[in-house]
């Protein structure tokens, strides 16, 4: 079978490698149908942040088809339609024991400690994957992952019962879905903030986001309490917003950051500006699950056109360099 294989820091190639073995007793094969590039595994490629076995098939947001069972695995069967979840947590340490599995102090990832999806077969364990609805295509299936870190965002959020602003910082997967869920929990007072023109206007035509850029901060944030959530990752988006942001705003951070970044903390401190930080999802990605057929004509906009596995190294150096504006590059095996 093909499989992209991450041997190091900005290299990936798509290999032939051995068919799947039969699976363990406790685990099953999948033929993937649809896997997506994913703002992590692209961190990944670039810095070689969570690089613990090399080499390593990324890819975490995947769905696909059971095509083999283990004999320990009586409730999955071969036809099953599912997406894969994205964690890997220990199960045991004092974080996974206080049902917070999503801040694991051992955790991995699939793609990073285990080979992810990105290649035309994938074995995982049988718990580890979930059935998805039949009236989606596999490609809106693998947007369930991203769609559950949206989710779980806004939980983290706790967003007010009366009415208040909501401003999105980056207009990637993460802060695109973002914007279509809040959307379509009623949120009308929503900008968002990104400089890259096409995704914009892209989102904000999606969603009714109103457009924005870093050099409207004075404009959206400055004059009354805020929900601010970046989904940027990028010290030259939050050391701004966060100084622009009205005394009683809470500012969510989702996007990963490549550098420490310097901010000043004065304004939480006088502002009472609560900061709070969003990893992965708890059990938000079976929510997500049975968002994807409503939402699903939206959810497809942010969608690439398919590319094989072939094309995916090209893909990732494309989305590293900023030359794609794809919002999701998605691929079919
Ligand atoms: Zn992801
Ligand atoms: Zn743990």
């Amino acid at each position: 079978m093909k499989a992209v294989k991450l041997h190091g820091v900005r290299d990936l190639r798509t290999e032939t490698v051995a068919d799947p073995a039969p699976p363990a007793a406790d685990c099953v094969t999948v033929k993937v149908r649809a896997v997506g590039i994913c703002g992590s595994d692209l961190h990944n490629y670039k810095t070689g942040m969570w690089m613990s076995r090399l080499p390593v098939t990324p890819g975490h947001e995947l769905a696909g088809e059971i095509v083999a069972v283990g004999r320990g695995a009586p409730r999955a069967r071969v036809g099953d339609k599912v997406v894969a979840d994205s964690r890997v947590p220990c199960g045991s340490c004092a974080t996974c024991l206080r049902g917070r599995p999503n801040i694991c102090l051992r955790m991995g990832y699939l793609g990073e400690v285990r080979d992810g999806g990105f290649a035309d077969y994938v074995t995982l364990p049988a718990d580890r994957v979930m059935a998805y609805p039949d009236d989606v295509s596999p490609e809106i299936a693998a947007l369930s992952e991203p769609l559950g870190v949206a989710l779980h965002v806004i939980r983290r959020a706790a967003l007010p019962s009366e009415d208040c602003r909501v401003v999105v910082a980056g207009a990637g997967a993460i802060g695109g879905l973002l914007c279509i869920v809040l959307s379509h929990l009623g949120h009308d007072d929503l900008f968002l903030i990104e400089r890259d023109r096409r995704r914009r206007d892209l989102i904000a035509e999606i969603s009714g986001a109103g457009p924005a850029t870093i050099d409207d901060l004075d404009r959206i944030v400055g004059a009354a309490p805020v929900i601010a959530i970046d989904a940027t990752g990028s010290g030259a988006v939050v050391a701004p917003l966060l100084d622009h942001l009205c005394p009683g705003s809470r500012l969510v951070m989702v996007g990963i950051f490549a550098d420490r970044v310097g901010l000043d903390l004065n304004r939480v401190v006088e502002g009472e500006i609560d900061l709070i930080g969003s990893s992965v999802f708890v059990d938000e990605q079976r929510d997500a699950l049975a968002l994807l057929k409503p939402l699903e004509h939206r959810l497809e906009r942010i969608l690439s056109k398919p590319v094989s596995l072939d094309d995916i190294p090209r893909a990732f150096e494309g989305l590293a360099t900023g030359a794609t504006p794809d919002i999701k590059v998605i691929a079919t095996p």
